[in-house]
């Protein structure tokens, strides 16, 4: 099927011509051209572990792109798919079924926050100021949070661990 042939599909024409602009702009195409690639390859794996089209996850990831590709397409964005902390669901009621109700381990202060996002454990870490650690801030969730991939709705995102998932 032609539709399945990713260097026909938006996603890859976008990524493509962003990457030539800065390669004309700046010179040093080099630095720039191999994320296409890497962009590309990562599709692929994730169409394989999803049973997804590699041209609708690549749509996807460059329509919800909204800053630098070369920031945007990195290992900590779009992780491998293996392990216990990478993991892929049918839709987001199975994602909320297999997390429950137990929240969520901050990776800041190790307490149970509410929110996978921000921390509202409420917990003080210096006098007066609690703990607000942001899973999508600078330094995300400190490799002890989980990536999680929704296939319904294409999407994959950081969060902090469910307790749910902790092992004993
Ligand atoms: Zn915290």
């Amino acid at each position: 099927m032609s539709a399945d042939i990713i260097e026909h599909c938006d996603g890859y024409k976008t990524l493509e011509a962003a990457i030539a602009r800065d390669g004309e702009k700046y010179g040093d195409p080099e630095r720039y051209n191999p994320k296409l690639g890497w962009a590309v390859a990562r599709a692929k794996h994730y169409a394989e572990k999803t049973g997804l089209r590699a041209t609708d996850i690549l749509n996807s990831w460059e329509s919800k792109r909204n800053y630098w590709y070369m920031n945007y397409y990195q290992d900590c964005q779009q992780p491998e798919i293996k392990g216990d902390d990478v993991r892929v669901f049918d839709t987001p009621d199975a994602l909320h079924d297999s997390i429950g109700k137990t929240g969520f381990r901050c990776p800041m202060c190790e307490s149970i926050s509410k929110s996978p996002y921000v921390c509202d454990s409420g917990k003080e870490m210096e006098k007066g100021k609690v703990c607000d650690w942001k899973s999508y801030g600078l330094f995300g969730t400190m490799g002890k949070g989980v990536y999680v991939f929704v296939k319904s709705a294409l999407r994959g995102e950081s969060i902090f661990k469910p307790i749910s998932w902790e092992k004993s």
